[in-house]
């Protein structure tokens, strides 16, 4: 073997995985088509809650939000704001920055942390056997690991190679894009406007440049013909009712958006991550957090697997489709939703109600999961029967006894066991101790919350239970 794992593609979920398997202790090489100056497309510019507590339990969310723009409401279509200060969140909103930003920190911690990276180097096709799996490139080399995951987008090479299908339809064609200066700053929201047809939206990078993203709708232009900036203009003030005075686009282009989702996520020695397993609509901003968060729940994952003898971590692996899969589908559901609900012809009444996630809803409780939704905070993977409820969410950011919090605890890459202010490992419930100590950091928590909780290096709860001996597991937190 050449390396543990290759990743193939260093956009953000193949850079976070890579960070995460190089902390674990794996071998891994990233193989990039591009060369290491060319930077990926900047496509991306919203950084959703969740996101930035992945970032934050890797060290790099304190020195992404410095760069970015705090948006803590998002306007659609004139009538619904969906506020995200109340998020229970250290980062209570969206994060404006763009995608490269994301990258440049995830690049610089994969290295740090041992990963090897080929850039100019190109996989075309790839074998596999009971061992491992062998990747050849366009000059003709081959390299040869345990695993490989395809995090190389939306076209992957690797999911061709191995016969995934990638079902699914076109849902927007001709959109416009454009990274712009303005003479007239909007409001300060993340502005969705739909009218006349078309759709119009304008975020802040946070550095004087503005992305705008509109639609024509009655007005259907082929993908080849170059952008002006005055059918820029234009869109906004149909959908805006004000161009804010845009001028110097520094980056103009044309695209369309498919909903597409790999039915599987892993074939034998292979799995898929990110936009090679699942691709939807821009609106709502969540591809680059799901794939982010594709490669949190996989790193820990696959670096566990490959320190079992053979064949023994299968389980563990195959939960990674089990529960990101699911997300997934309900990404494509959701962003779909926006965008129905965004080039509707009907009334806002109708489209309201004929979106199935209900994220264009005036009720509190329905903006609420909305919320939860979009930031990704909500997210929770399936619970066994009759384990704590709190088995499965995301495990919220403690204070520990020491000053730290969990979040930082999690730097480890291992599991964090949190137990109650001067509890000791010998008190900690039976299901809490599964994991081998050396697996695992043993901190204490600081608020005078009693139960212990068993978090999985991605951060959500393992186990959790109560720590007074002799007593059942509690059902509270
Ligand atoms: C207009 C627009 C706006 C968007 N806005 C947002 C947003 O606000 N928030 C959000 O979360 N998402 C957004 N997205 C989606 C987001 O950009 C993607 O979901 C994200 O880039 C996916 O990351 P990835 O790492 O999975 O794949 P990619 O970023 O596509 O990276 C794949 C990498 O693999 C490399 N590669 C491909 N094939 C090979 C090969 N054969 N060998 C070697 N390397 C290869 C490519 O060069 C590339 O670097 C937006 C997308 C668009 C189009």
């Amino acid at each position: 073997m050449d390396t543990d794992v290759i990743v193939v593609g260093a956009g953000p979920t193949g850079l976070l995985l890579a960070g995460d398997l190089a902390t674990a202790g794996t071998r891994v090489t990233v193989v990039e088509k591009r060369p290491a100056e060319l930077s990926n497309l900047t496509r991306a510019f919203a950084v959703h809650a969740r996101s930035l507590e992945v970032l934050d339990a890797r060290g790099l969310a304190d020195e992404l939000v410095a760069k970015g723009r705090p948006v803590r409401s998002v306007q659609l279509f004139e009538k619904l704001t969906i506020d995200l200060a109340d998020l229970p969140s250290r980062f209570p909103y969206v994060l404006v920055t763009p995608q490269y930003e994301v990258e440049r920190l995830l690049r610089r911690r994969a290295e740090a942390a041992g990963a090897v990276f080929r850039y100019d180097t190109e996989v075309t096709s790839l074998t596999q056997d009971d061992a491992g799996v062998t990747a050849t490139t366009a000059d003709g080399s081959h390299l040869r690991a345990r695993y490989l995951v395809g995090t190389d987008g939306a076209r992957s090479t690797v999911r061709a190679a191995v016969g995934i299908p990638f079902p699914g339809r076109a849902v927007i064609r001709s959109m416009v894009l454009a990274d712009v200066r303005l003479a007239r700053e909007p409001a300060d929201t993340l502005t969705v406007a739909a009218a006349n047809d078309s759709l119009g939206f304008i975020a802040p990078f946070g550095d004087g440049w503005y992305r705008f993203i509109g639609w024509h709708g009655n007005r259907s232009v082929s993908e080849d013909e170059p952008v002006e900036l005055d059918e820029v203009r234009s869109i906004a003030r149909a959908t805006l009712h004000d161009d804010f005075g845009m001028t110097e686009p520094r980056f103009l282009s044309r695209f369309h958006a498919d909903e597409r989702q790999a039915p599987t996520y892993r074939s034998g020695r292979v799995l898929l991550a990110g936009d090679a397993a699942h691709v939807h609509s821009p609106a709502g901003g969540l591809g680059m957090n799901t794939g982010m968060q594709d490669a949190a729940n996989l790193g820990w994952k696959l670096a566990a697997t490959l320190r079992l003898p053979d064949g023994v971590g299968a389980e563990l692996l195959d939960s990674y489709e089990a529960e990101r899969h699911p997300v997934g589908r309900q990404v494509l559901r959701a962003s779909g939703g926006i965008l129905r609900a965004a080039t509707s012809r009907g009334p806002f009444a109708t489209i309201a109600g004929t979106i199935g996630v209900g994220i264009v809803s005036r009720a509190a409780p329905i903006r609420r999961r909305a919320a939860g939704f979009i930031s990704a905070l909500g997210v929770a993977y399936p619970r066994p029967h009759g384990a704590h409820p709190l088995v499965g969410t995301r495990a919220r950011d403690l204070p520990l006894e020491g000053g730290a919090r969990l979040a930082e605890a999690l730097r480890a890459g291992r599991f964090v066991l949190v137990a109650r202010a001067g509890a000791s490992a010998p008190d900690l419930p039976a299901a809490l101790g599964e994991v081998d100590p050396a697996e695992r950091v043993l901190t204490r928590r600081a608020d005078g919350g009693a139960t212990a909780l068993l978090v999985r290096p991605d951060g959500y709860v393992a186990a959790a239970g109560l720590l007074t001996p002799g007593r059942r597991q509690s059902r509270h937190r």
